[in-house]
């Protein structure tokens, strides 16, 4: 069968966003940019610049950084192998063994040297491990510590999606590397988000904040170790969930929402009795630090985060309207991680906003844009008329108002309801005489009102309206 019998035979299919994503359509858009803008210039006030990086990354950068115990690693990534690679390894195998080469070996040999080579990718669930991988990758420890970024973009996990939810969500984030481990740090990274929060009016902010000690410290492992024993004598009573955490990663259990574990999680031994002198004095610290700053937190002893870089300083932040996913940000300290990925020795402290949901917490509390209207609507009619209205929409577009120029002529009538449809502010009709006698009309759609004026008034006119 020829392509083109083929193409005939197709019947035509309607296709659907993949489960789990979705589009983002106008005008809820004219939001996510004001929320990007707004992360911009407040991250900027704080010193920060942004950092573009890939989407995808090589799985094992997630797997080492993020943990290969964890949720996210385990069963949420959307993985795949890179062909092109499995290609050039044949390739550059066929070039070695040379002419005359005995195909069973080589196939053998191919197999084997697959294996090891081919590249395992990942679509990103987080930035932070990709952010340390671009600060060792450009020796960015040579730059004045301690260096202060912010990302944005789409991160790729295999939930199940429901609101607040899906499988391609958007993190913006801010990442601060090397330097010291002071705790005003941790406070002003703090600062900084609480900042942004406040300039969108984010409504029923509540930051909790803990401090989940030191990995390489007893504090941190001591802790774990008493409270898997403790989690032990009670795993009858707990769900399926977290008894295999138990063993994968106890301090997930403190995350549970479930109702039936709440009474035994409240009888668990608490991090902050087990915490080491040193920690114990730099939660103190960051405490008095986000005091001296007004920004109101509350402590939470259940709050670990669920990766497991993180050390000290854990927070997360609530805001109204979203129900059970109600978290909007999420961060912490991670001295080790960029030594983890092969860098040098260095402090880290950051935060992930989930935008999606601040969105959505915005929308609740009535903060979206009203459907994007036009400031001008020109309804024209005829030839002459048309060159006209093609150079005034250029002119007006040029000052910075939106303009809705029809393609084909219209009865004004007819212009005039379309103008309203779209929510604009003005219709400038120009009709032959309009043009003719170098004075248009323009309509004031909310109460009908009309005005005559040249070209230039025009501008005017519009400027001190
Ligand atoms: P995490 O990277 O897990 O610390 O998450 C940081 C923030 O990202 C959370 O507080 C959420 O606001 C948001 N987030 C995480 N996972 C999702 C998801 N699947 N859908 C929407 N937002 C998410």
């Amino acid at each position: 069968m020829s392509e083109g019998a083929a193409k005939k035979e197709e019947k035509p299919r309607k296709f659907q966003a993949i489960r789990g994503t979705r589009d983002l359509l106008p005008p809820e858009t004219v939001l996510w940019n004001r929320v990007e803008q707004t992360a911009h210039e407040v991250f900027g006030t704080f010193g920060f610049g942004e950092i573009i990086l890939p989407v995808i990354e090589s799985t094992e950068l997630f797997a080492r950084a993020v943990g290969s115990d964890t949720d996210i690693v385990s069963k949420e990534m959307f993985s795949f192998t890179d062909p092109a690679n499995v290609i050039r390894t044949l390739v550059q195998d066929a070039l070695q063994a040379g002419p005359g080469v005995d195909m069973g070996n080589f196939e053998q040999t191919s197999q084997s040297s697959i294996e090891g080579k081919v590249q395992f990718i990942s679509l990103r669930p987080e930035a932070t491990a990709s952010v340390c991988r671009a600060y060792i990758e450009h020796g960015m420890q040579q730059l004045p510590q301690p260096v202060k970024l912010y990302y944005r973009g789409p991160m790729f996990r295999r939930e199940r999606p429901q609101k607040g939810r899906y499988r391609q969500f958007y993190q913006i984030g801010a990442e601060v590397l090397g330097g010291s481990d002071a705790p005003a740090i941790d406070a002003e990274v703090i600062e900084m988000v609480m900042t942004f929060f406040d300039r969108l009016e984010l409504q029923g902010v509540q930051l909790d904040i803990n401090s989940i000690g030191h990995s390489a410290d007893n504090c941190r492992r001591g802790y774990v170790q008493k409270l898997k024993v403790a989690l032990e004598t009670v795993q009858d009573k707990l769900g399926p969930d977290s008894q295999r955490r138990i063993e994968t990663n106890p301090l997930r259990v403190l995350d549970s929402k479930l109702e039936s574990e709440q009474g035994i999680i409240a009888t668990l031994p608490r991090i902050a009795d087990h915490l080491c002198e040193e920690c114990a004095a730099h939660y103190a610290a960051a405490k008095h630090q986000l005091e001296m700053r007004g920004v109101l937190y509350r402590e939470n002893w259940r709050l670990v985060r669920g990766l497991d870089y993180y050390m000290r300083t854990t927070f997360e932040i609530t805001a109204k309207g979203l129900g059970s996913q109600n978290a909007v940000c999420g961060g912490g300290r991670y001295d080790g991680l960029v030594e983890l990925l092969g860098g040098p020795p260095t402090k880290g402290i950051g935060f992930a906003i989930g935008e999606d949901r601040l969105i959505l917490s915005l929308q609740e509390s009535g903060k979206a844009p009203a459907q994007q209207g036009r400031d001008v609507y020109i309804a024209w009619m005829g030839e002459r008329a048309h060159a006209t209205a093609i150079r005034a929409a250029k002119d007006l577009r040029k000052a910075g108002f939106s303009v809705e120029l029809p393609p084909v002529e219209q009865k004004f009538g007819k212009a005039l309801g379309q103008a309203d449809k779209l929510g604009a502010k003005y219709a400038l009709i120009l009709g032959d005489n309009e043009v003719s006698e170098g004075l248009w009309t323009l309509k004031t759609l909310a109460d009908g009102s009309q005005e005559k004026l040249t070209e230039p008034q025009l501008l005017d006119f519009l400027r001190k309206s």
